[in-house]
């Protein structure tokens, strides 16, 4: 009787390193396989593409379209702005400040000639303040 009690505690005791063991394998493998995000080199037209899928706020009718970065204080064009992300289509890219060590994104960008804006957002008030 306390011979089989105690060779099930040092059953126990064994199997608890095993487990930990395997988690931390989990871990390691998951690290590696996620791929570090870089800056892509598109032609004019995918360019532009891309911009209109991933920003889809704005509408995108060329590359010199400008934006003003609210974060570094600076207008940016649609050429100037990195396409950064992963290289299985466009669903996984995502758009970056081109100036370095900016993090902003899209939602910090607003269009730098404001009569316009300015106009729309009136009328979108007054259209809900109703
Ligand atoms: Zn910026």
């Amino acid at each position: 009787m306390t011979r089989e009690s105690q060779t099930v505690a040092a059953s126990r005791a064994h199997r608890a390193p095993v487990m930990f063991l395997q988690i931390a394998t989990e871990f390691a493998s998951l690290g590696s396989v996620i791929p570090p995000s870089q800056p892509i080199r598109l032609a004019a037209e995918d360019k532009l593409e891309a911009l209109r899928r991933i920003d889809k706020g704005r509408p995108w009718s060329s590359l010199d379209d400008q934006l003003y970065c609210t974060i570094c204080k600076r207008v940016i064009s649609g050429r100037q702005i990195e396409v950064v992300g992963g290289t299985n289509g466009l669903r996984a890219l995502h758009l970056k400040c081109s100036t370095p060590d900016c993090l902003s994104t899209p939602a910090d960008w607003i269009l730098p000639v404001k009569s316009d804006t300015v106009r729309e957002i009136d009328i979108f008030f007054r259209d809900n303040g109703a």
